[in-house]
């Protein structure tokens, strides 16, 4: 383990490295305060500190305080001051300055050993703190069945991505894909093989957009994507594109191969939005997707949050409907030449 010996006198030093490499520490030496806190603030700094009180530039306790300054998340340093004195008021304000624990010069080796090792047990259970915020924090972020973003987190993304169309005007889509007949998969192959289904669903989607767009699990077998900047011309392609991602091939589980298909209710939005033009998007979205499922499901449904802009149809058996209230196939042509 990394240890930082920070002392400017050459013979105190010396000792003091030598008996920390004995106890199999890697030392890294510093001559004044100033290199002290370079050290320790460069990537992979030692966690261990041990800094004198008295050193040209920095003394010991201004160290202190400056390590202790820095953003709460960086990797806790624990510090021991080196000291000759041993008042109770120079103790105190060592400790007050951000010190953990101090020795007096000149120390005996065997309380030195002791010291840090009481200092290794708390950065131990400083790490095991960190990581328990980490693991509750990826938990609060993302779904554990599908690694994607969770509701929540999803949600969010939408919201920050409607608050930045404010400034920059572009456009936002968000897509509403809900299974089709999964009660169906759950109960004809079991709700274990559902779970696999709905993993290499979450996948394929997440495959089938591009940086800066978002995937997440809205509901059970819903999913929430958010395309970022996405020119209106194509936006059907892109649904269709995502619809296909997970019909085009059954999907594998452990006992059996499986045909599924998603609906799609998609609305296109241009510049920014609060919260409040999100749950009319989101309501929208939820119309266009039912109709995706009242029309034979396996479909895109398309609405453009301002009246109809246009309509297109493309080749295949499930081609889409862009317009309030969805307009049948047969009507395409009609509608297309009515716009020109
Ligand atoms: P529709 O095409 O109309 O959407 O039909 P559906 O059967 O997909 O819709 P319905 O809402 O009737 O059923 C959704 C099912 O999804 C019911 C629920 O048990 C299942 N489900 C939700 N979350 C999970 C999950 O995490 N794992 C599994 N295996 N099933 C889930
Ligand atoms: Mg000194
Ligand atoms: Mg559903
Ligand atoms: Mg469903």
């Amino acid at each position: 383990m990394k240890i930082l010996l920070a002392e400017d006198e050459p013979v105190s030093r010396l000792m003091m490295q030598r008996a920390l490499q004995q106890f199999g520490y890697e030392v890294v030496i510093a001559q004044d305060g100033r290199e002290a806190a370079g050290i320790l603030s460069a990537p992979d700094a030692p966690r261990l500190a041990i800094i004198d009180w008295m050193m040209p530039e920095l003394d010991g306790p201004a160290l202190c305080r400056k390590v202790r300054q820095r953003h709460y998340e960086t990797p806790y340093v624990y510090i021991i001051l080196l000291t000759s004195r041993q008042n109770s008021e120079d103790v105190v304000a060592g400790l007050e300055s951000g010190a953990d624990d101090y020795l007096v010069k000149p120390c005996a080796l065997a309380e030195l050993k002791a010291r840090l090792r009481t200092g290794r047990r708390i950065l131990e259970l400083e790490d095991k703190l960190v990581e328990a915020r980490e693991q509750m924090r990826y938990k609060a972020t993302f779904d554990s069945l599908t690694r994607l973003k969770n509701r929540a987190a999803i949600l969010s993304f939408a919201r920050k991505t409607l608050s930045r169309g404010h400034h920059t005007g572009k456009s936002t889509v968000l897509i509403l894909c809900d299974v089709d007949n999964f009660k169906r998969i759950n109960d004809t192959y079991g709700h274990q093989s559902g779970d696999a289904v709905l993993e290499e669903i979450a996948r394929r989607l997440d495959a089938s957009v591009r940086p800066g767009d978002a995937v997440g699990r809205y509901g059970g077998e819903e999913f929430l994507i958010l395309l970022a900047d996405c020119d209106p011309s194509v936006i059907e392609r892109r649904c269709e594109d995502i619809r296909c991602a997970v019909a085009a091939t059954p999907i594998k589980t452990p006992a059996h191969e499986i045909q599924v298909t998603i609906s799609i209710g998609a609305i296109l939005h241009m510049g920014g939005g609060d919260d409040s033009v999100l749950q009319d998007l989101l309501a929208r979205a939820d119309a266009a997707l039912y109709r995706a499922k009242a029309l034979g499901r396996n479909r895109v449904e398309v609405v453009g949050s301002t009246p109809v802009i246009r309509t297109v149809a493309l080749p295949g058996p499930h081609a889409f409907h862009k317009a309030k209230g969805g307009h049948s196939t047969a009507q395409l042509p009609l509608l297309i030449s009515s716009l020109g």
